[in-house]
């Protein structure tokens, strides 16, 4: 086998690794269905799930990418900044302060933040996915996240009326793309007792491992992606300086 192919096969084990496929994340989950919701394809004409933590316990991470999503192109390969938290917070009253410590991308910890390639937040929602009995996360964009955000408070704060010990964790709701197919909507659902019970059981489970879910490549890595970006869109003169 050549070089070229060597090299070949090698970014496609690190590609499986990434999405997890055969193993890891996806372990325990039927062929073709991964962790990660696939957002279009899923949630195209609504499915259930039960949320299992709150969005102040939801992980929040951010991604370096830059492309074009009209024309497909990619001009910086998605990949996880390494300023990010490995967790998700430990509590609602840490929570913030742990936000503001990786709001600013941090040269000193992550290459291409150094880079100055483009830093975008995400959030990973844990749900239990009654379809396959087992947790599930949608990552979502800071847009989409906010909006799933919004119709969240609205549907705890009505059931609180009623109860205002409710939470909107453990029970059932429909996520859906909306009709202008631009974001997703997050309405009530329905869910027997004893599904909801199984989904409880998950809630805070260690078994939802967020830094084996995004994925924190090592430096050599990042270093191959920043020397693939196109010019212009990273500052590749950070390459020399090590
Ligand atoms: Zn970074």
């Amino acid at each position: 086998m050549s070089i070229r192919e060597k090299l070949k096969e090698r970014e496609e084990a690190r590609d499986k690794a990434a999405q997890g496929a055969g193993g890891g994340i996806n372990a325990g989950l039927p062929e073709g269905v991964t962790r990660y919701v696939k957002l279009g394809q899923e949630l195209k004409d609504g499915k259930t799930f039960v949320p299992l933590a709150e969005p102040d316990m939801w992980f929040f991470y951010y991604v370096h990418e830059d492309g074009d999503f009209a024309t497909r192109t990619q001009h910086v390969r998605k990949h996880t900044c390494l300023h990010s938290p490995h967790a998700a917070p430990a509590s609602k009253e840490e929570s913030p302060d742990l936000f503001d410590q990786y709001v600013k991308p941090n040269g000193s910890v992550c290459l291409s933040c150094r880079a100055k390639a483009k830093r975008k937040l995400y959030f990973m929602l844990p749900v239990y996915d009654p379809e396959y009995k087992t947790w599930r996360v949608l990552d979502l964009k800071e847009f989409h996240a906010g909006k799933l955000i919004d119709d969240y408070d609205k549907l705890e704060k009505a059931a609180k009326k009623f109860n205002k010990d409710y939470s909107l964790v453990g029970d059932a709701v429909v996520i859906r793309k909306t009709a202008d197919g631009k974001t997703y909507s997050m309405e009530s659902g329905e869910l027997d007792e004893a599904v909801l019970e199984a989904a409880r059981a998950f809630i805070g489970s260690p078994e939802i491992n967020y830094e084996e879910l995004a994925n924190f490549r090592d430096e050599a890595d990042i270093r191959e992606i920043l020397e693939k970006a196109t010019d212009g869109h990273v500052d590749k003169s950070v390459l020399l300086n090590f």
